[in-house]
C-alpha cells in the first residue's frame, strides 16, 4: 500500500470505479458529499492564527523559569475552518441516527429524544456531585427509582448503580463474589467461562486474579451442562455465563447450571448485556443468578459507541448483597433520600468491598434510562423484548436460504441472528462481506464473534427498526452474500464508495500512528 509522508494511506483512485470505470476524476479528490478531509495539521499550520491578538505585555511570572518559550505548534485555523473540519469529520461517522446498526451483542437501538430532553433539565444537568444532599433530593430519587425498577425487572434484591460500563459491572460482580468467598474463609482460584463468552468475561476474571478455564459448547450452541458439572469442585469460585448467549440463544439449563454451581460452593455471574431479549419475560433472579450487570446503554436506550458514556449497574442476590460497593441511595422513613457513603456497622454496610468510582455513577444515563422505562411502562418493556426477538427471527428466516445459519435448526433465536461463511467462494471471507455492506450504506454486523462459529456474522436489528428498514437491510445483506458466494472479485477491494478503501488493518492495530509528526520534507525545508 502507498503511504503519504504523513503515514496515511493514499487514496486508491483506481478503486473509484462504479463498475465501468466511468466515474470522472475530480479536481479536489472529493466525490460530492464524500469529502477527502485532510488532517487538521495539514490544513492549518502553527505559523498562522485564526484570531488577531495584540502581543502580550511583559509580565512577571511566578513559574520559576519553567515558562514555555517555544510556540505550542497547534494548527492555526479560523473559527469557520475549524467548525467545517470537525463537521466534515462527523459526517464520515456511521451512527444510529444515520441508519440501521446491525452490530450483534451491542443492542444499537434508537435513543429516544425524550430521554435527551429529560437529561438536559437543569435540575439534573447542572448539579454537582459534592452538593449537599438536601439540595439534590430529586436526583437521588431518580437514582432510587431506577434502582427499584432494575430490581423489579430482574427479581433481584439489591443493585449497585455506580459501575460505568458493562465490563466495569463485571468487575464489580466478580469482586463481590471474591469478597463473599473470602468472608467465609474459602479462597477459590478458578472462574469457568463458556467458549462463546464475550472477551470481557475472561478478561475480568483474570483482572480480578482468577485463573480462567473454558467450558465447551454443545452442538446446539449452548453450555455443555455435563462438562460443566464434571469440572465443578472446591477450587471453582464461580461461573460467568451470558444469557441469552452470544450465539443469540437462550440457555434453557440456566437454573440447573446455577443449582450445580451453588451445590459445589461457587457463585453465578450472569453477563446481562443481552437483557434486551428477555426484559419482562424472564427474571434472572428466578434462574439462581447471584450477580448480573445491565448495560443501560444497550437495553435501556442510552447512547453509546462514541455517543456517550456507558452505565452498567449490577444486581445482586441475597448472598452477595452485603458485599455490594458503596455508595448507594436509601430512602429514609421521613421520605428523604440519602446517599450511603461510609461503611458503618450500625447500618449493616460494614462488609461492602469498597468503591468502584469516586461518586455515584452516570447521572445523565440514569435520567435517560428511567425516562425510557417510564415512557414504555411495564407492558411496553415486555413488548420491546418480544419485538426485538421477532425482528431477529425475521432476519434469520429471511436469509437462511442464502447464508449458512449454524443453529437455525435448533429453533428460533433470541435477539440476534448468527450466520457463518460456509459456502463463500474460495478467497472471499466474512471480512469481504462486511466491507461490501459499507458500500450498501450500512455499518457492518459483528464479525468473527462468537468464536465457536467459523467466519461468524452476528446481526442484531433491535425492536426500533421498521419492517421496511429491515427488508431493505435483508435485501442488501442477501445481495452482498450472493456476491461472496459467486466469487465476485470486486468484493475483495470493497468498500469502493468510502473516503478510504481497504486499509492495512493489522498494521493499523499493531503500529497505530496516534500523534501527528511533521512530515520529513517540511522539517528539511524549514532547516
Ligand atoms: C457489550 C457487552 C459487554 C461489555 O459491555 P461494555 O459496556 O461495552 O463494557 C459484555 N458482554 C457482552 C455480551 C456484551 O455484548
Amino acid at each position: 500500500m502507498n503511504m503519504l509522508s504523513e503515514g496515511r494511506p493514499t487514496r486508491q483512485d483506481e478503486n473509484i470505479n462504479t463498475g465501468a470505470n466511468s466515474a470522472p476524476q475530480t479536481h479536489t479528490g472529493n466525490r460530492a458529499l464524500i469529502v477527502d478531509e485532510p488532517l487538521i495539521f495539514e490544513t492549518g499550520s502553527p505559523d498562522r492564527s485564526g484570531v488577531d491578538l495584540p502581543d502580550a505585555p511583559d509580565v512577571e511570572t511566578c513559574l520559576g523559569g519553567l515558562e514555555r518559550h517555544q510556540p505550542i505548534a497547534i494548527p492555526g485555523l479560523s473559527e469557520a475552518e475549524t467548525v467545517r473540519h470537525y463537521t466534515r469529520l462527523s459526517r464520515q461517522n456511521y451512527a444510529i441516527d444515520v441508519g440501521l446498526f446491525p452490530l450483534g451483542s451491542c443492542t444499537m437501538k434508537h435513543n429516544p429524544r425524550l430521554n435527551e430532553k429529560m437529561a438536559r433539565l437543569k435540575g439534573f444537568a447542572d448539579i454537582h456531585p459534592l452538593q449537599p444532599m438536601e439540595s439534590v433530593q430529586g436526583a437521588l430519587e431518580t437514582i432510587y427509582q431506577l434502582a427499584e425498577w432494575l430490581k423489579k425487572l430482574t427479581g433481584m434484591p439489591a443493585v449497585a448503580m455506580s459501575p460505568k460500563a458493562g465490563a466495569h459491572g463485571e468487575l464489580c460482580g466478580i469482586l463481590a463474589i471474591r469478597s463473599a468467598l473470602e468472608a467465609r474463609g474459602d479462597a477459590r482460584e478458578v472462574i469457568l467461562v463458556p467458549e462463546s463468552a464475550h472477551g470481557t468475561n475472561p478478561a475480568t476474571a483474570a483482572f480480578a486474579g482468577y485463573k480462567v478455564e473454558d467450558i465447551p459448547a454443545n452442538a446446539a450452541g449452548r453450555v455443555d451442562l455435563d462438562a460443566l458439572k464434571a469440572r465443578l469442585g472446591p477450587d471453582v469460585a464461580g461461573v460467568m455465563i451470558t444469557n441469552p448467549n452470544t450465539c443469540g440463544l437462550f440457555e434453557p439449563d440456566m437454573k440447573a447450571i446455577s443449582d450445580a454451581v451453588h451445590e459445589a460452593g461457587g457463585l453465578v455471574y450472569c453477563d446481562g448485556a443481552n437483557f434486551n431479549a428477555i426484559v419482562g419475560r424472564v427474571r434472572p433472579g428466578d434462574l439462581g443468578i447471584d450477580a448480573m450487570h445491565i448495560n443501560l446503554h444497550k437495553t435501556f436506550s442510552t447512547p453509546h459507541g462514541g455517543g456517550g458514556p456507558g452505565s452498567g449497574p449490577v444486581v445482586f442476590s441475597d448472598a452477595l448483597a452485603p458485599y455490594a460497593p458503596l455508595p448507594f441511595v436509601e430512602k429514609k422513613d421521613n421520605g428523604h433520600y440519602y446517599l450511603v457513603e461510609e461503611e458503618t456497622a450500625e447500618d449493616h454496610h460494614d462488609v461492602s468491598f469498597g468503591r468502584m468510582v469516586a461518586f455515584h455513577g452516570q447521572m445523565g444515563m440514569f435520567t435517560r434510562a428511567l425516562t425510557y422505562m417510564l415512557s414504555h411502562g411495564a407492558d411496553g418493556l415486555k413488548q420491546v423484548s418480544e419485538d426485538a426477538v421477532l425482528n431477529a427471527n425475521y432476519i434469520l428466516r429471511s436469509l437462511e436460504d442464502t447464508l449458512d445459519a449454524p443453529f437455525a435448526h435448533s429453533g428460533p433465536c433470541m435477539h440476534e441472528a448468527l450466520f457463518s461463511d460456509k459456502g463463500f467462494a474460495e478467497g472471499l471471507s466474512t471480512l469481504d462481506l462486511a466491507k461490501g455492506l459499507i458500500d450498501e450504506g450500512y455499518h457492518p454486523m459483528t464479525m468473527y464473534f462468537p468464536l465457536v462459529v467459523h467466519g461468524a456474522m452476528l446481526v442484531e436489528p433491535t425492536e426500533t427498526e421498521s419492517k421496511a428498514a429491515i427488508d431493505q437491510f435483508i435485501g442488501a445483506f442477501r445481495s452482498v452474500a450472493e456476491r461472496a458466494k459467486s466469487g465476485d472479485e470486486a468484493l475483495k477491494s470493497a468498500p469502493h464508495f468510502a473516503p478510504r478503501h481497504r486499509l492495512d488493518e493489522t498494521r493499523a492495530a499493531r503500529k497505530p500512528i496516534l500523534v501527528w509528526e511533521e512530515p520529513e520534507e517540511l522539517v528539511e525545508a524549514a532547516e
